[in-house]
């Protein structure tokens, strides 16, 4: 193998076929990104103004009014919470996370929660489910509908969480319109809603008021990055909240077009997204991903992806422990798989483990190994580490 930066240290390399994880550093950075974000530690920037210059370049990209760099896309959400929550009054950012008499609860749909959601309820919200997810249990095939939204709203309802997946039910503009009604903001958690690049735009064309995006995922930027989008009134609540705010009110001269002072009735102290920050070598990082993704588009991404799942898949011909399938290989705004499927779950479990008892480990996609499926997600993978990983799934698959 060759020498890393980690092996140098000591630090047991790993081959990473499951994708953009951040238990595995989340996806590589972009091409340009290192660079930039080297030259950026170079020199000191107001904080303020590069998150200004960041939302111009945001609001470019996705069409919203305003967007920031969090420190993720699970920042992001906590900071899109404190948002909706505490709007953009002081007294109510200091408060956060006690939320006692404050507009608090965040619906979101049953089929919908998951571990990211701690980011919400980290503000103080508490979320209120709706829905039932009919599908699990095969009593039938429906999932939550817009009415289930609707009668839920209260005078305390501070937003509606809507987690977007290709065939999450019902549709964004639905739930958009049962909130309306009520003007009650749509936070959309979109963490790994990319590609396709048109995603970008998607949501808040949809109406979503906030949406989160990981920076470290398919973009290419740092994995401690993530985008924040949406209306410039939240996004400048969300950002009083995460910036620095040690500053003298009678010299503060934050960028009016991002945060408006006459907005507000004082100076925000040190919000609840302080412990969220984000350093000028990430934000420039990020941006610089943004730029590339963009640039580089869907099509050859896809071919990229690609051509390292038809290697991989030509290097374990005739292993037939497994039936090996390469799926999303039609859509470029897929992420394509070489899937392998087992007859039963501890058939798929057993070549999980192999792998990952090799010297370096191999991850693979275990997301479905529950149901006998295994896959292997090119995103992380080098053109020169296809070969290793076909010889490893061919011996595991002997
Ligand atoms: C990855 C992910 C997150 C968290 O994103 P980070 O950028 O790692 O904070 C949140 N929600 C969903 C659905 C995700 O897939």
């Amino acid at each position: 193998m060759t020498q890393t930066i980690y092996s140098r240290r000591g630090i047991p390399a790993v081959v990473n076929a499951a994708g953009t994880l951040t238990r595995l550093s989340g996806g590589p950075l972009a091409p340009g990104v290192a660079e930039a974000m080297a030259e950026a530690g170079q020199a000191n920037v107001d904080m303020a103004e590069l998150q200004a210059h960041a939302s111009d370049v945001i609001a470019a990209v996705t069409g919203a009014e305003a967007g920031c760099v969090a420190s993720g896309a699970a920042a992001g959400l906590t900071l899109a919470a404190a948002a909706c929550m505490a709007g953009l009054e002081p007294a109510l950012m200091a408060r956060l996370p006690r939320t006692g008499g404050m507009k608090n609860e965040v619906i979101v749909a049953r089929s919908q929660r998951n571990g990211y959601d701690h980011a919400v309820r980290a503000a103080g919200a508490r979320l209120v489910e709706v829905g039932l997810p009919e599908l699990q249990s095969g009593a039938g095939g429906r999932d939550t509908e817009p009415s289930d939204y609707a009668d839920a709203i209260t005078g305390r309802t501070a937003a509606i969480l809507y987690v977007a997946d290709r065939w999450t039910r019902p549709g964004l503009e639905e739930v958009v319109k049962a909130a309306r009604a009520h003007e009650v903001p749509v936070i959309v958690d979109a963490a790994a809603q990319l590609p396709p690049q048109q995603n970008l735009r998607r949501f808040v064309a949809q109406g979503a008021d906030l949406v989160v995006f990981s920076g470290g995922k398919a973009l290419g930027g740092p994995s401690g990055t993530g985008l924040l989008i949406g209306r410039r009134r939240l996004v400048m609540s969300a950002l009083l909240q995460m910036l620095d705010m040690d500053v003298d009110g009678a010299l503060w001269n934050p960028p009016a077009r991002l945060i408006d002072r006459a907005l507000l009735s004082g100076v925000p102290r040190h919000g609840i997204g302080r412990g969220f920050k984000v350093s000028k070598q990430d934000i420039i990082g990020l941006l610089t991903a943004l730029e590339h993704f963009v640039a580089e588009g869907d099509a050859v991404r896809h071919a990229r992806w690609l051509a390292r799942c038809r290697a991989i898949l030509d290097g374990i011909d005739g292993q037939a422990r497994a039936v090996a399938t390469i799926s999303g290989a039609d859509d470029t705004g897929a992420i394509p798989r070489l899937e392998l499927a087992f007859a039963t779950a501890q058939a798929a479990m057993d070549v999980a483990r192999r792998l990952l008892a090799l010297d370096p480990p191999v991850h693979l996609d275990t997301s479905l190994a529950f149901r006998g499926g295994l896959a292997v997600n090119p995103q992380c993978l080098g053109p020169t580490q296809t070969g290793h990983v076909a010889a490893a799934l061919r011996a595991a698959l002997a």
